[in-house]
């Protein structure tokens, strides 16, 4: 979606996906659906997962629940974007704009990145408690980012032992500190192993974390659509708390300084406050008010 290609309009939004326009690893629902159908500015996406995944949580739904038009979704944490173009008969997603996470960073650094991961995995204190099992890969390689999953990640629709697993690690995670102790471990290693680098590690989603880099973050959507002409973006995400991987747009909200007005930052609690939102723009959330002080999501 560029400023260009689309009917002119002063504003646009950016939103995350799980739990902004969906519950948490579930497919869109009709709802939202209809709603996007009647927004009457552009939108664009700024997901954490990776195109697969996101093809059957969201846009075989969209397409499915009557949406037709064009729009842009910045994949893997926003790193690659792909134009998403949805008629009566097909919906279609083409890569306008890859990103190589391991190009970025050098082979070498990359490799030691992997290689922290896999320590940490191996760390007792970081080992799971035993009602929590490993199901899927634990460190996916999607290109642009890394994604860590301690308990695994399942591709495809969850079964329902994924699902419970799933279920039994937000809460063991939420009383337990899980992550936020493994994400100051993985912070601290990265800077030691690899000094001046520029990578940012977040919380992403409910179980695991999000690797990447820095500006090529859930950011990159915000950047792009300001830099191609919209005078004003609306970003609309649920991970804007410490650590979590929305964060990266208080940080660029911060930069932009006296121009920070032509970005409106909004979180939601669930997908059912963006609807609120949605439907009634002018009563809307209280944006997430500046100055933001702490520079939480990157490393
Ligand atoms: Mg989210």
């Amino acid at each position: 979606m560029t400023a260009e290609c689309l009917p002119s309009t002063k504003s646009a939004f950016v939103f995350d996906i799980d739990n902004t326009l969906t519950p948490p690893r579930r497919q869109l629902e009709r709802e939202m659906a209809d709603a996007l159908r009647w927004l009457k500015v552009p939108f664009a996406l700024a997901a954490g997962s990776d195109l697969p995944l996101l093809e059957h949580q969201f846009f075989g739904p969209l397409h499915s629940f009557g949406f037709r038009g064009i729009f842009d979704a910045f994949v893997c944490n926003g790193a690659a974007r792909y134009r998403c173009a949805y008629d009566d008969l097909t919906f279609r997603c083409e890569c306008i704009d890859d990103f190589s996470f391991e190009k970025e960073l050098g082979k070498e650094a990359y490799a030691k990145l992997l290689c922290v991961l896999r320590q940490a995995l191996d760390l007792d204190q970081f080992r799971l408690p035993s009602f929590l099992e490993v199901i899927g890969n634990q460190i996916l390689e999607r290109g642009s980012m890394v994604n860590f999953a301690p308990i695994g990640r399942p591709t495809g629709v969850l079964s329902a032992s994924e699902r419970a697993n799933r279920d039994a690690f937000v809460p063991f995670d939420r009383t337990s500190g899980f992550r936020e102790g493994l994400l100051a471990y993985l912070r601290e290693r990265v800077d030691r192993d690899l000094p001046g680098n520029n990578i940012f590690i977040a919380l992403g989603g409910q179980t695991s974390f999000d690797i990447g880099m820095r500006g090529r973050d859930k950011s990159y959507a915000v950047r792009r659509l300001l830099a191609e002409g919209f005078p004003h973006v609306t970003y609309v995400g649920d991970a804007l708390y410490r650590g979590g991987n929305d964060v990266a747009v208080l940080d660029f909200q911060v930069s932009l300084g006296t121009d920070r007005n032509k970005l409106t930052v909004v979180q939601v609690d669930g997908c059912q406050e963006t609807l609120q939102l949605l439907r009634n723009p002018s009563l809307s959330f209280e944006p997430v008010s500046p100055p933001y002080t702490g520079s939480v999501c990157s490393r």
